[in-house]
């Protein structure tokens, strides 16, 4: 089976899992991730969501509002909610993000900061942001940039604009170091500020965590190749292996149990090989884009998004009418689909007491598919993608309705 994502494992990073750790393996980490964002300092958290408390504490953020996205990862609405602020959910535009104009609708005396996000690695306007940041000099920016990497804007990476960015680098990721999160910025005096938090707060990773990673690492390999995929997802379709997968309750606002142990030094040399590999894993990326829209964009039963150039297609989305049927369908061919992201936060229990409407955000949620993604291109497995989705899409119905609530038509 050919599974939705694969997090690249080479021999690189094989032995770097293998090496005996050095003191200093997390801040090597953090000042290659820093030179490869093009920002003047990194600062390494256990997860990408540790990474935005941190960073709104540092920013003496608390009992504010926070303007994001409705249709995000969920753990963003947690970290703001458990930093003692209260997110503000904004309806999505045509782009997949935060619709910029409404959000900023939404600024006031109690708006602590904004989390411009480029979901799907579609990076966000910064034209329009720009004009944000003119009005409202004052208000702290926040780059989500767990799905963006260096997404390009007309030549300009969104990491670079703003206050400070975050990223979340679990398996998932385009860019992964086991687990784990950053802060980047070129705020030197904010970077040392978080930093000293952070060492005071966190407690250091002692060895099981490591081994815990190191098992990890390797459970992972073996789960991705293409014999054991198969059985993998069927285990994933069963419920078998929540405990592993599933990173979210729908009704509970909460954080995983080692939220506050610091960064593994096994992670820490993973990530600095994986980091310098960012170029490649985008441009694999970027192939499969384009061969998908080649082999799929006459078919009626699917709609893919139109994407700036700069697009680093962390996932690979498109509209379908009928969800189930064709991820059903596609994984009886032996073709994984993805559905990230399915739910429209403020819609979920844990954040029932929100009020407001966020219509696209709830069409994404329920037609978006993601097609299967590598940090390598395989051509084999880009052509057989396309026919089965060729068969597959043959039996279903135009997203019609679906376009024009998302305003894609
Ligand atoms: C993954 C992700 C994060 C951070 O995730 P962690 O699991 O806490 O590392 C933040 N924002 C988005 C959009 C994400 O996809």
């Amino acid at each position: 089976m050919i599974p939705r994502f694969r997090p690249i494992f080479s021999r690189a990073e094989a032995a770097a899992s293998l090496r005996i750790g050095k003191p200093d393996d997390v801040s090597r980490f953090e000042r290659a991730f820093a030179q490869e964002m093009e920002q003047d300092d990194a600062v390494a958290f256990p997860y990408g969501r540790t990474a935005l408390m941190f960073l709104l504490e540092a920013l003496g953020i608390s009992g504010k509002e926070i303007i994001c996205p409705a249709y995000t990862c969920v753990v963003v609405a947690h970290a703001i909610t458990l930093s003692g602020n209260t997110p503000v959910f904004i309806d999505s535009g045509p782009d997949c993000n935060m619709d910029l104009d409404a959000a900023e609708a939404r600024i006031s005396a109690k708006t602590g900061a904004i989390i411009p996000t480029s979901i799907f690695g579609h990076p966000v306007d910064l034209d329009r942001l720009d004009a944000l940041r003119l009005r409202w000099p004052d208000l702290p920016i926040i780059q989500d940039c767990a799905h963006s990497f260096a997404a390009q804007w007309r030549g300009r990476s969104v990491q670079t604009v703003g206050t400070a960015a975050i990223f979340g680098l679990n398996a998932s990721k385009l860019v992964n170091s086991i687990f784990g999160g950053m802060v980047t910025t070129d705020d030197l005096e904010l970077a040392e500020s978080l930093r000293r938090l952070r060492d005071s707060k966190l407690v250091p990773a002692p060895w099981s965590k490591s081994l815990h990673r190191f098992l990890y690492v390797w459970a992972l390999y073996v789960a991705f190749t293409p014999l054991i995929v198969g059985l993998v997802h069927r285990l994933t379709s069963l419920g078998l292996l929540d405990a592993f997968t599933k990173y979210y309750d729908e009704d509970k606002i909460d954080m995983p149990s080692d939220y506050l142990v610091q960064m593994s030094p096994i992670e820490g040399r993973v990530g600095a090989i994986q980091i310098k590999r960012q170029k490649e894993f985008i441009d694999a990326r970027r192939r499969y884009a384009k061969a998908y829209r080649d082999g799929l964009s006459d078919l009626p039963g699917l709609a893919f998004p139109q994407v700036p150039k700069g697009t680093s297609f962390s996932h690979i989305v498109a509209l379908v009418h009928d969800r189930e049927r064709v991820i059903s369908e596609a994984a009886r061919h032996g073709v994984q689909l993805g559905w990230v992201l399915e739910y429209c936060i403020p819609l979920m229990a844990a954040y029932r007491h929100c009020v407001g409407d966020w219509p696209v955000a709830q069409a994404y949620a329920q037609h978006i598919i993601n097609l299967p993604v590598s940090g390598r291109f395989n051509e084999g497995a880009a052509n057989k993608v396309i026919r089965v989705m060729r068969n597959v899409l043959e039996k279903s119905e135009p997203p019609r309705q679906e376009r024009e609530r998302v305003g894609w038509s």
